[in-house]
């Protein structure tokens, strides 16, 4: 059995625990900021073997050094990749399998928001970790790679299946439901999940999982066929095609300045 515990990182950012709580066995995705990490690992009795990190960026590896100081385990990164991720031992690609106790995490090459990004998904328990590319109603920056590549690297996501649950490595959700509401305000499944999220919001709760089928429902970066969203661009850019990856873009570039 997959237990996920979301570990609230420095400003914005999750790190999370993935347990196998048949072995007590855990890996930690995108260790930021080690003392809360630690203080979980604690609590909660397990031993970690991976540190797992979506991608090189500081707010997803900064903990990683630190962590190794006082637990030697396995540091992931993909090909080609292992000078940007503190501590690697062991590069992987595309569909390689790393197992946590009786858990698998498969891997997902998905950049866009860097070269070297991936996602892990446990296919067994429907769990996904898709760190700066997916968020919930939104999606990372194009840092290192253009439109057409993180609109291939969202459709890899979506294609898993609906039930999946998505963790993703920011809490930007509110903002990211504000911006798609100007795109698509009579989308009723966006209004729902804005009202729910404000509802955790005010609990001081994480909005996380999601889930693929919602993200499909409401993420306007999944959403280049929706009319109503392609209404209202056309509104701000007369001008605009009806190739699907100008529409992601423009989406991307608003997103940007919203
Ligand atoms: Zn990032």
């Amino acid at each position: 059995m997959i237990e996920v515990v979301p570990i609230p990182q420095l400003r914005d950012n999750y790190a999370y625990l993935v347990i196998d709580s048949d072995t007590k066995k855990a890996g930690v995705i995108d260790c930021a900021e080690v003392a809360p990490v630690l203080a979980e690992i604690d609590r909660r009795q397990v031993e970690v073997v991976a540190l797992l990190p979506t991608h090189h960026h500081y707010d997803h590896v900064g903990g990683h050094e630190d962590f190794l100081r006082v637990h030697r385990v396995e540091v992931f990164a993909y090909a080609g990749q292992r000078q940007r991720i503190p501590g690697c031992t062991r590069e992987v690609q595309e569909g390689d399998e790393i197992p946590i106790g009786h858990l698998v995490a498969r891997v997902i090459f998905i950049p866009a928001h860097t070269t070297g990004h991936v996602a892990y998904y446990f296919p067994e328990e429907h769990v996904v970790f898709t760190g700066d590319t997916l968020f919930v109603a939104g999606c990372g920056r194009l840092f290192e790679g253009d439109a057409a590549t993180m609109m291939a690297s969202l459709q890899k996501l979506a294609s898993l299946p609906d039930e999946t649950q998505v963790y993703c490595g920011h809490e930007y959700s509110q903002k990211n439901l504000e911006f798609a509401l100007q795109l698509e305000p009579h989308n009723a499944a966006l209004r729902q999940k804005y009202e729910r999220v404000l509802a955790l919001r005010a609990q001081g709760l994480p909005t996380v999982p999601s889930t693929i089928a919602e993200e499909k429902a409401t993420n306007p970066f999944l959403r280049w066929h929706s009319a109503e969203l392609q209404a209202n661009l056309r509104r701000i850019d007369p001008n605009l095609g009806n190739d699907p990856v100008e529409i992601f873009a423009k989406v991307r570039a608003l997103k940007d300045t919203f």
